[in-house]
């Protein structure tokens, strides 16, 4: 398969690329209005650490809402199910991402689902660890080590930009607060700083595979046999990609291409086939849904090609 996707995935960046002149790249985080909407580019990875790479591969982008999985996890390894479970639900909104609705609408007003922003800002919060500093730190460690032992750092600017214009986000937190989602002891700002950091850790194509590797592994790294995050753990965040991963287009692309996959409003999209390879695609440009047009369309290709469907 490798050698197959070394051949073909060239031509098909080009013919994906012209589906990113039908997206826009986000512009409510302004530092992320500056990446180039025509942008495409892929880094493919098997369990034996082989590759195949294309297009704008070198491009870095920060993960968004990919980091949304990692924090999960490491909430997971922190917290076991019960605890993360006791704060979001399990069930796709069919709302925005950073939409209020149903916060308010049904209750007990708990977040639905770890990968919404309000579920994301909830999970943040039961990371271990005794200050924001020692919080974001071991959030930094953990994605370090499920890439591999990749040299992550956040993007200051855009971690800046967003902390600056992330009214939305401030009054969801605030609001989870209220319903003690957020418990009484937990500084609103706080949870914040480091949610907007982990959003705005910088990664290339290549990290981005590797780590998706990890979850088509089950948490287990296969370049090195090393364990990271037990099976049960991955098996629940690959349950949530597929179910609301891909934000309200999740259903489109289980039954176009029908693997987990998560995608982040800078365009990139860490997906995967379970136990084969993983992948990691940035295409800035995204569509009226929130996924990277470019990327998607990639994505179905080769999984129409290849017959990746695990359904
Ligand atoms: N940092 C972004 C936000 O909170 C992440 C959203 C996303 O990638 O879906 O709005």
């Amino acid at each position: 398969m490798m050698e197959q996707l070394r051949l073909q995935l060239p031509d098909w960046i080009e013919a994906s690329r012209i589906y990113a002149e039908k997206g826009q790249v986000a512009h409510y985080i302004p530092e992320l209005a500056k990446a180039p909407g025509d942008a495409l580019g892929i880094v493919a990875m098997g369990p034996d650490g082989e590759t195949a790479t294309a297009g704008d591969a070198d491009l870095p982008f920060t993960m968004q809402s990919i980091s949304k999985v990692f924090t999960l996890l490491l909430a997971f390894m922190d917290n076991g199910e019960e605890g993360v479970f006791a704060k979001v639900g399990m069930e796709p909104t069919g709302d925005d991402f950073n939409s209020m609705l149903k916060l308010e609408l049904v209750e007990p007003g708990k977040p639905f689902n770890p990968l919404i922003n309000a579920g994301a800002i909830a999970v943040t919060s039961l990371i271990h660890g005794a200050t924001p500093e020692a919080r974001t730190g071991r959030i930094m460690q953990f994605l370090r080590e499920a890439a591999g032992g990749a040299d992550l750092a956040y993007n200051e600017a855009v971690y800046r930009s967003e902390s600056a214009s992330a009214h939305r986000n401030r009054s969801l937190a605030y609001f989870l607060k209220d319903n003690e989602v957020l418990d009484a002891a937990t500084d609103v700002e706080e949870v914040l700083d480091v949610y907007f950091k982990h959003c705005a850790v910088e990664i290339t194509c290549a990290q981005l595979a590797r780590m998706a590797l990890l979850l088509a592994c089950g948490g287990t790294d296969p370049l090195t046999g090393v364990q990271l995050v037990p099976r049960r753990y991955v098996q629940i965040a690959k349950t949530f990609m597929i179910t609301c991963g891909m934000y309200n287009a999740s259903g489109e692309f289980a039954i176009r291409a029908g693997i987990p996959a998560k995608s982040g409003v800078s365009g990139g999209i860490l997906a995967l086939v379970p136990g084969k390879l993983g992948i990691g695609i940035i295409g800035p440009a995204l569509g009226e849904k929130g996924n990277s047009t470019g990327g998607v369309h990639l994505l179905e290709t080769m999984s129409e090609t290849f017959d990746w469907s695990i359904f």
